[in-house]
C-alpha cells in the first residue's frame, strides 16, 4: 500500500490511560503491517486539562512500553509542528475557508443564554442542543457584531434533513439522521480549535490515512466527515477501535481499579506483559495464539484479527502474562528489576538469591518484598505452633529439628548449594524410613516462620549455612 501514515493524538493530561495504550499500540501495528509511517501528535487544545510536564511522561510511557514514532513534536518531521496549540495559524486560515464557503458561522449567543436554553429544553424533554439562533445573521449583522466587540464562536453548519452515511473498515456502514447532529463548536471564543476541528484539520495536513481511535468517538463521525466534505478533501479511513469493559461489563473506571499504565508500571507490571494483554484487547490472531512479543506483533499482525465486539479487561489476565514474562527474565535481569522494590540494605548476593528462590512465585516485580521480607529480618516473629506438623508433639519438633541441624552441620559452606540439601537431607531421610513432612515442615517454618514460602533448600540455600543455623537454633528455643 503506498502512502500509508497513522498517528497517535493524545491530549497531554498527565497520565496514559491504558485504553489509550491499546489505541497507541494497534495503530502502531496497523502501521507496521502496512509498512507505513506512525506520527505522534499532541492534541493540547483544551488548556483547562493541560498538565505541566505532561508531554515528557507521555514520552517516557510509550517509550517504556516500546512504541516508537517516525514523526512527532520529539523528532521533528515533514508536517512538524506536531503540537496542536503550535499550529493556531492553519486552524485560522482553514476556518476561514469554511466561513466563506457558509459551510461555518459565527455565533454570539452568551454563556447565559445557552444555559438558559439548555434549561428549558431539559424541562422539555428535548435533547439538550443549540437552537441555531445565530445561524442565519446577515454578513452585515456578523460584521456589525464583531466591530462592536461581541465575543463569538465558530459552529459548524450541519445539514437539516436527511441522513449522514459513513463507512468504518471493522463496522461497514453507519447511517446518522442528520436531525441527531449539533452544529457544534468548531472554534471557542478564544479563538483555540476543538477537537473536533483540529483534529480534522491535521488528519488531512498530515496525510493521515487511516485513523485509529477508540470508538467513543464513533457518535463524532459524522461530523468529520461533513467536515471533509465541506472542504472538498477525500477522508481517510476509519477504524474505531472496541470498546473496553470491565468483567462486569461496565466502563473501565478508576474505581474499580488502576487505568493508567503509569500505575501498573509501579506496581511492577513489565511492559512485554503489558504489551501482550493490550494487543489482545480486541485483536486475535488467525490460530488464537496468546503469546506475543512486540517484535512478534509486528511481524504478525493483520486488520484481519481486529473486531468491533467490546474487549474485556480481564486484571487476572495481565497477572498472568506478567508472571509469564517474569519467569522469561534471567536472575541477573530480574534482579535488576526488582531492586527498586527492596531495602536499600539488602546486597546484590542477597537480591539475586530471593530472585531466585521467589521467580516462579512473582506475579509483578513488587510482590518481590512481601515474598521475601522473611529473608532480611534479623528476628523471626512467629508462634511455635506453627512449627508443629500434623499429629507430631512439640518434643518430636524439637527431636527433629536437632538430627537436622546435626546433618546441616556436617555440609560445608563450600558445598552449601540446593542440590547439596537436598540430596543430604532427603536421603537421610529415606535412609532412616522417616517421613518428609516430619522434618521438612519444622525446617521450612523455623527458616522463614511462614506458612506458605518456597521450599525449605532453596531457602536454606539463600540464608546460607551461618544464618540456617541460627535460625534452627532459635526455632529450638521457642
Ligand atoms: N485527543 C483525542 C484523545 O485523546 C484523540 C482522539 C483521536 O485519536 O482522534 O482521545
Amino acid at each position: 500500500m503506498a502512502n500509508i501514515r497513522l498517528r497517535f493524538a493524545p491530549s497531554p493530561t498527565g497520565f496514559l490511560h491504558i485504553g489509550n495504550l491499546r489505541s497507541a499500540l494497534l495503530g502502531y501495528l496497523l502501521a507496521k503491517s502496512w509498512g507505513g509511517k506512525f506520527i505522534l501528535r499532541i492534541e493540547d487544545t483544551d488548556q483547562k486539562r493541560e498538565v505541566e510536564g505532561a508531554v515528557e511522561k507521555l514520552l517516557a510511557i510509550l517509550s517504556w512500553a516500546g512504541i516508537s514514532f517516525d514523526e512527532g513534536p520529539h523528532l521533528g518531521g515533514p508536517c512538524a509542528p506536531y503540537t496542536q496549540t503550535e499550529r493556531l495559524p492553519l486552524y485560522q486560515k482553514h476556518i476561514q475557508e469554511l466561513l466563506d464557503k457558509g459551510a461555518a458561522y459565527h455565533c454570539f449567543c452568551s454563556a447565559e443564554r445557552l444555559e438558559k436554553m439548555r434549561q428549558e429544553q431539559t424541562e422539555k424533554k428535548l435533547p439538550p442542543r443549540y437552537d441555531r439562533t445565530c445561524r442565519d445573521l446577515s454578513p452585515e449583522e456578523v460584521k456589525a457584531k464583531i466591530a462592536a466587540g461581541e465575543k463569538y464562536v465558530i459552529r459548524q453548519k450541519m445539514p437539516l434533513t436527511g441522513d449522514v452515511t459513513v463507512y468504518d473498515e471493522l463496522r461497514g456502514e453507519i447511517k446518522f439522521p442528520a436531525s441527531d447532529l449539533e452544529d457544534h463548536v468548531l472554534i471557542k471564543s478564544d479563538g483555540i480549535p476543538t477537537y473536533q476541528f483540529a483534529a480534522i484539520v491535521d488528519d488531512h495536513l498530515m496525510e493521515i490515512s487511516h485513523v485509529t481511535r477508540g470508538d467513543e468517538w464513533l457518535p463524532s463521525y459524522p461530523k468529520n466527515i461533513l467536515l471533509y466534505q465541506a472542504f472538498g478533501w477525500t477522508p481517510p479511513k476509519y477504524i474505531h477501535l472496541p470498546l473496553i469493559l470491565n468483567k462486569t461489563g461496565g466502563k473501565l473506571s478508576k474505581r474499580q481499579g488502576d487505568v493508567f499504565v503509569e500505575d501498573y508500571r509501579q506496581k511492577g507490571y513489565l511492559p512485554e506483559a503489558i504489551i501482550n494483554f493490550s494487543a489482545l484487547l480486541g485483536w486475535h490472531s488467525k490460530d488464537d495464539q496468546e503469546i506475543y512479543t512486540l517484535a512478534e506483533l509486528e511481524k504478525v499482525f493483520d486488520i484481519k484479527g481486529l473486531g468491533a465486539s467490546p474487549a474485556v479487561f480481564d486484571l487476572d489476565k495481565l497477572d498472568f502474562y506478567n508472571g509469564y514474562y517474569i519467569r522469561q527474565k534471567s536472575v541477573a535481569d530480574l534482579s535488576q528489576l526488582c531492586r527498586p522494590y527492596l531495602d536499600a540494605k539488602v546486597n546484590d548476593d542477597q537480591l539475586d538469591k530471593a530472585v531466585t528462590i521467589s521467580q516462579d512465585r512473582l506475579k509483578k516485580l513488587s510482590d518481590i518484598k512481601e515474598l521475601t521480607d522473611f529473608l532480611f529480618s534479623d528476628q523471626l516473629e512467629y508462634d511455635s505452633q506453627l512449627l508443629i506438623w500434623k499429629a507430631l508433639s512439640l518434643d518430636e519438633v524439637k527431636n527433629n529439628l536437632k538430627e537436622i541441624e546435626g546433618l546441616l552441620a556436617s555440609i560445608s559452606a563450600e558445598f552449601w548449594t540446593r542440590e547439596m540439601l537436598e540430596k543430604t537431607i532427603l536421603e537421610w531421610i529415606k535412609a532412616n524410613d522417616k517421613k518428609v513432612g516430619d522434618y521438612l515442615w519444622p525446617l521450612r517454618v523455623s527458616l522463614t516462620g511462614l506458612k506458605n514460602s518456597p521450599g525449605p533448600f532453596e531457602v536454606a540455600w539463600a540464608l546460607g549455612k551461618e544464618q540456617t543455623q541460627e535460625r534452627i537454633k532459635l526455632a529450638l528455643t521457642k
